[in-house]
């Protein structure tokens, strides 16, 4: 059911299974998953169902840096970030959750291997076909050749997927409305994590409303599902008892913050000769096959070549363009061979735009922290100061410079490498990333391999905080999956709350409850 937190009494008290804070793609999916007869869930979202500016003024932060548009990137609402998301889809590569000797805190607590079942179960939460890889899209080779040749050991070309995209505050609003076991609170936001006196389980969560009210949640278990962003900012908001704030013993909450880099990096010109009108790629783009994504194609690094030139995970994403290519020219000069003269079949080259979504080193000092300025309802903002450091521009230099390499090998066309000054790069992602780090060792991470927070053995944290590296891949369908594989866990695992007590008007949805 929906309950507008504005409505319950002041004071009220609160009693679930699981208190899951925030309705974006990773809560609603954990509470989805979860609630049920066997376990009652309540969720704490601090938007309302449509955007207003008065809920969106509480995520307000402090920017460091101004090529970072960190007030667009975030929706306080129910559905969270899906609201505005583009629905570009891959699955993390299994070298990405490698540690790489040449990446500093790289490496996951997770394999490729641990989540694939949960990818497989996240696609039609998020209205996506299946996983292609390259090989799994058949098309007549003769006319339509793989553009780097057969197997090319450099790149890898990319099926992007792409959700309608899913909002999933519209489409799993009924739901939720009319769950007997899951209770959404809206204009809820969650303010603090009150832990024992000892630090090693939460005890409650305080909830207030931009309407004045405070209500107070009991629950077994929590699960932080706030964004990359607020995630962190809640842990250390919550400093009542343990004054570095909830697992915040190693200085690792808001550290190892990164984006994506995402910023248009070059232009390609491609040429068709003899009797192929288009490569495979492009012609999988156009056609819109297996219902993958119709506006580009890319190419990522493989494994090997990152291992060979030590770098982070990066992909080359083709957009068409009709903006003149002075490597056109160059092209059709190259196609026309020693000889000179254009052989039958050279076409006017097809122009694409470059963009790159790539990797940022974890850097503990890009990171959000806590400032003393106030929001309205007179918690601390943070403050997004995201770094990105001259490993990251290299890598993805250097990675432009090798695919302009192979694709002139093949003879198919050339890449215009458009120079980006260091200061020029930016992150138009909104990917937040990294701030509740996962890692076995509690002094390398905030959370442990199943997202639970080190020392504290009732909370848990959900979405893209988690991840310790980012790979090149957009992050909501590990979000989503991740989400299921904690919900997988919290329900093998579930031995029933221990009665807890407290004072002010009760609400429950089990059989005797007020509400
Ligand atoms: C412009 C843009 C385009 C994007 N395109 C893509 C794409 O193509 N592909 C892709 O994979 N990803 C994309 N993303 C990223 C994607 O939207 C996010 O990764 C994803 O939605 C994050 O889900 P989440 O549930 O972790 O967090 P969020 O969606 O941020 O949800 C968090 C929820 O918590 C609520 N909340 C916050 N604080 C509190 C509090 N204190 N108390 C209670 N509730 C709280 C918020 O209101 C929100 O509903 C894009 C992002 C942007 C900005």
């Amino acid at each position: 059911m929906l309950i507008d937190a504005n409505e319950v009494e002041d004071g009220a008290l609160v009693r679930t299974d699981l208190c899951v804070i925030g309705a974006g793609a990773a809560g609603i999916t954990l509470a989805r998953a979860l609630a049920g007869p066997e376990l009652d869930v309540v969720l704490v979202e601090s938007g309302g169902l449509t955007r207003e500016a008065e809920s969106d003024a509480l995520q307000e932060a402090v920017n460091l840096d101004a090529r970072y548009p960190i007030a667009a990137s975030r929706s306080r609402v129910f559905g969270g970030s899906t609201s505005h998301w583009g629905g570009l889809c891959l699955p993390l590569d299994a070298d990405d959750f490698r540690p790489h000797s040449w990446v500093a805190d790289s490496g996951w607590p997770l394999q490729r291997a641990d989540l694939e079942p949960y990818y497989a179960q996240a696609l039609p939460i998020i209205d996506l076909p299946r996983i292609y890889r390259a090989a799994d899209v058949r098309v007549d080779e003769e006319m339509h050749p793989p553009l780097l040749g057969a197997a090319d050991a450099a790149f890898v070309p990319l099926v992007w997927l792409k959700s309608p995209p899913t909002r999933m505050g519209t489409k799993y609003r009924d739901e939720v409305t009319r769950s007997d076991h899951l209770r959404c609170y809206v204009h809820a936001t969650a303010s603090e994590l009150i832990p024992s006196r000892y630090g090693n389980r939460i005890e409650r969560l305080e909830v207030r409303t931009l309407g004045g009210r405070g209500v107070r949640v009991v629950a077994r278990d929590y699960v932080l599902a706030a964004g990359g962003i607020e995630n962190a900012r809640l842990l250390l908001l919550s400093d009542s008892v343990l004054d570095r704030g909830i697992g915040n013993q190693h200085d690792l909450v808001g550290r190892c913050f990164m984006d994506h880099l995402n910023q248009v990096v070059g232009a390609m010109t491609l040429v068709s000769s003899g009797g192929s009108t288009s490569f495979q790629e492009e012609h999988v783009m156009e056609r819109r096959l297996h219902g993958v994504d119709a506006s580009q194609f890319g190419f990522a690094t493989t494994a090997a070549l990152r291992a060979e030139h030590r770098l982070l995970a990066c992909s080359l994403n083709a957009v068409p363009s009709q903006e003149p290519d002075p490597s056109a020219a160059a092209v059709e000069d190259l196609l026309a061979g020693p000889g000179g003269g254009a052989s039958e079949g050279v076409r006017t080259g097809r122009r694409y735009v470059l963009y790159t979504v790539a990797e940022q080193t974890p850097n503990r000092e890009s990171r959000v922290f806590l400032r003393p300025e106030r929001d309205p309802l007179g918690l601390r903002k943070v403050a997004v100061d995201l770094r990105i450091t001259p490993a990251d521009t290299r890598s993805v230099r250097r990675s432009l410079e090798l695919f302009g390499s192979a694709l002139a090998r093949t003879g198919h066309g050339r890449v215009r490498i458009r120079d980006v000054d260091d200061a020029a790069w930016h992150v138009l992602a909104g990917h937040h990333m990294g701030t509740t780090r996962m890692a076995d060792d509690p002094g390398r991470g905030v959370t442990d391999r199943d997202g639970k927070v080190h020392g504290v053995a009732n909370l848990h944290v959900a979405g893209s905080s988690l991840f310790p590296t980012g790979g090149f891949a957009n992050p909501t369908l590990t979000i989503v999956a991740l989400a299921l594989r904690q919900a997988a866990r919290l329900r093998a695992g579930a031995p029933r709350a221990p009665e807890l007590r407290g004072g002010g008007p009760e609400t429950t949805n089990r059989p005797g409850g007020t509400n």
